[in-house]
């Protein structure tokens, strides 16, 4: 919960920023309107002062145009499509780190409902990304909502997950190919979503890594186990009572932790005995990386963190724009990269794996 909630007054004009309006106050929880469109009062003495600050505060505001201009997400999807940016959990490698500028507010979109009719008319369009999802031109395009919040973490709040599902869910086949919804989260809060007419057309998919990991370098998420049964009731069919999604297990960020074989093991033996029933499932893999500037802002927002940042331990990648990310060495990528396509492959024959990165 918010201690301190925020609608611009162009917010409060749209029908589903109203929406958002009635369900904070039926939470009780204090509303301001921000009559000039701007939200202030976020900076705090110190960065510490202001991460709080800002972690605590939801604003609730129009995507701006650019917004609706929608970005490659590759490996992930085709397209990333933000509901909100900013996230109220503590991750200490967290990912927004460096991408989003400002203090760490959760700025959710009152205009969605125009940004998700918008996306129709990326139908069918294909960014240079087609790494799992084939080269064939009608083949639904992907669009990842998850990129720049936790979309449960929010959603008791805002209800946007649901005007995403509910919207894809409805969008007709065409020739073009239709569009369709990826989401991720390390929340369990999954009971709105299990009677959405989804369709099908919604991969609901649940971010985990070692309980060790999760402990310490998580804060303020659901446990790994809670995650687990939340996707169970995701994946379960509708008539047992669940959501009837297509169902992903992201495991992120991988890290060769001291014994990380038995860890990783132990955690792909829990969701075997947690998803043992037959159901439409993939997984995505993601390695531990940072940049230099992510490591400047997490320093400043976690100084005590025990997340090894250290670049004399990792090999150094440019990307095309000349900047540099770290990441762990070619021999142990190697090492990491084999153990979870077999150990995966093992357990679950039927669910593919997408990518390793
Ligand atoms: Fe960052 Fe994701 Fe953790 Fe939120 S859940 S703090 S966005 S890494």
């Amino acid at each position: 919960m918010p201690k301190r909630v925020i609608f611009t007054a162009d917010a409060l004009k749209e029908t589903y920023g109203q929406a958002i309006y009635g369900r904070i106050s039926a939470l009780g929880l204090p509303i301001e309107i921000a009559k000039n469109n701007r939200i202030t009062g976020l900076r705090g003495a110190d960065e510490r002062e202001t991460y709080r600050l800002a972690k605590n505060t939801l604003a609730i505001v129009n995507a701006p145009p650019s917004a609706f201009r929608l970005q490659p997400i590759p490996p992930s999807a085709d397209w990333q499509m933000n509901l909100a940016e900013g996230c109220p959990a503590h991750c200490q490698y967290c990912y927004l780190a460096g991408s989003l500028s400002g203090p760490p507010v959760v700025r959710a979109y009152a205009n969605l409902p125009k940004m998700l009719e918008h996306t129709a008319t990326y139908e069918g369009t294909y960014p240079p990304n087609r790494s799992w999802q084939g080269n064939e031109s009608n083949r639904p395009t992907t669009f990842e909502v998850s990129c720049y919040t936790d979309v449960l973490g929010i959603e008791h709040l805002t209800g946007g997950l649901a005007e995403c599902i509910r919207y894809f869910g409805a969008r007709p086949e065409d020739s073009r190919g239709h569009g369709q919804l990826r989401f991720v989260s390390k929340y369990d809060q999954v009971d709105s979503l299990l009677e959405l007419p989804h369709n099908g057309q919604t991969r609901a998919r649940m971010s985990l890594n070692t309980d060790s990991i999760a402990r310490r370098l998580e804060g303020g998420t659901a446990s790994v186990e809670a995650r687990l049964q939340g996707l169970r009731k995701l994946a379960l069919p509708k008539e047992l009572g669940g959501g009837g999604y297509p169902i992903g297990v992201v495991i992120a960020p991988i890290m060769p932790i001291p014994d990380w074989r038995e860890h990783y093991a132990a955690l792909l033996d829990r969701i075997a005995e947690v998803i043992d029933f037959p159901c439409d499932m993939n997984a995505e893999f993601i390695s531990h990386r940072f940049t230099p500037g992510s490591k400047n802002i997490l320093m400043s927002w976690y100084p005590n963190t025990s997340l090894e940042m250290d670049e004399t331990q990792r090999a150094e990648k440019r990307n095309k724009f000349g900047g540099t990310k770290y990441v762990y060495r070619p021999e142990e990528m190697k090492q990491m990269k084999a153990f979870f396509y077999a150990e995966w492959q093992k357990r679950f024959p039927d669910a593919p794996v997408l990518y390793w990165t």
